[in-house]
């Protein structure tokens, strides 16, 4: 029994939800409006702190088997990344640099091992948070580098601002972008600086591909934007100067927008 939301679009706050497709047994709806598309429902938090857990990898390897359509896009995705030349780190760092000056405070929400972090911590007062304790006591631990362990809308931050925000394909993953950039918002600076990255569901490859698309991976991918209804959703929250990049044939885009 299909219960389609009866919630508005978080991004053109319409309601016109059309079901796109079902993969694994996920129902997945888009805003007939905007193009903003989402699971029609989100699993437990209990469901999600298992898919992260170290005892559920043999499941994301199942869920990660490919079928040839995803294998060909994996050998195209894999020389035009070449021919770029360019990757998240190369990106992160070159935005960093052109909007902070030395010793201004970074925010590296969902940072992982800190591989992000790990190339900037000695130009930047870098802080992480990730919802593993695995990796959160690595960064802090091996990269000496304060990080939160915990889901980034239940850590409180105290009186902490930042001059930067980044989110490294992490949005995808959040059940609640929407206040989740909201809460980006209000911990940057005055003129502070947002980075993401996150999958492009009005991109090339989505549309070549349909559902065996790449960045198609419920449960763990929970919502998927475009460059557009994105861009509509930070520009309700506040954001301004909103810039989006990314190759026609990248499963991602990068945007940036200032507070
Ligand atoms: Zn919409």
């Amino acid at each position: 029994m299909l219960k389609f939301t009866l919630e508005n679009c978080i991004a053109c706050n319409k309601k016109d939800w059309f079901k796109l497709f079902t993969i694994n047994n996920w129902d997945i709806i888009q805003c007939n409006i905007c193009g903003y598309a989402r699971l029609n429902e989100f699993p437990e938090i209990n469901t999600r702190q298992d898919f992260y857990s170290k005892s559920s990898i043999d499941n994301r390897a199942l869920i990660k088997k490919r079928g040839p359509a995803k294998k060909l896009a994996a050998v195209v995705r894999h020389y035009l990344r070449k021919i770029s030349g360019r990757d998240k780190g190369t990106y992160f760092r070159g935005r960093l640099d052109f909007y902070l000056s030395k010793g201004d405070k970074v925010l590296d929400i969902g940072c992982g091992n800190g591989s992000v972090l790990s190339e900037i911590r000695t130009k930047y007062d870098c802080v992480g948070v990730e919802v593993s304790r695995h990796m959160a006591m690595h960064v802090e631990k091996e990269l000496n580098i304060k990080t939160f362990c915990g889901n980034f809308q239940e850590v409180d931050f105290g009186d902490i601002k930042f001059d930067a925000v980044m989110m490294v394909s992490l949005l995808e993953h959040l059940p609640d972008p929407f206040e989740s950039l909201k809460k980006c918002y209000e911990l940057l600076n005055k003129d502070g600086v947002i980075l993401l990255k996150t999958v492009n569901h009005q991109g090339v490859n989505r549309r070549l591909f349909g559902d065996q698309w790449t960045g198609y991976r419920p449960p763990d991918h929970m919502v998927y934007f475009g460059k557009n209804n994105l861009e509509k959703m930070m520009e309700n929250i506040g954001y301004r100067n909103i810039i989006k990049s990314g190759g026609l044939f990248n499963d991602s885009f990068y945007c940036e927008a200032i507070k």
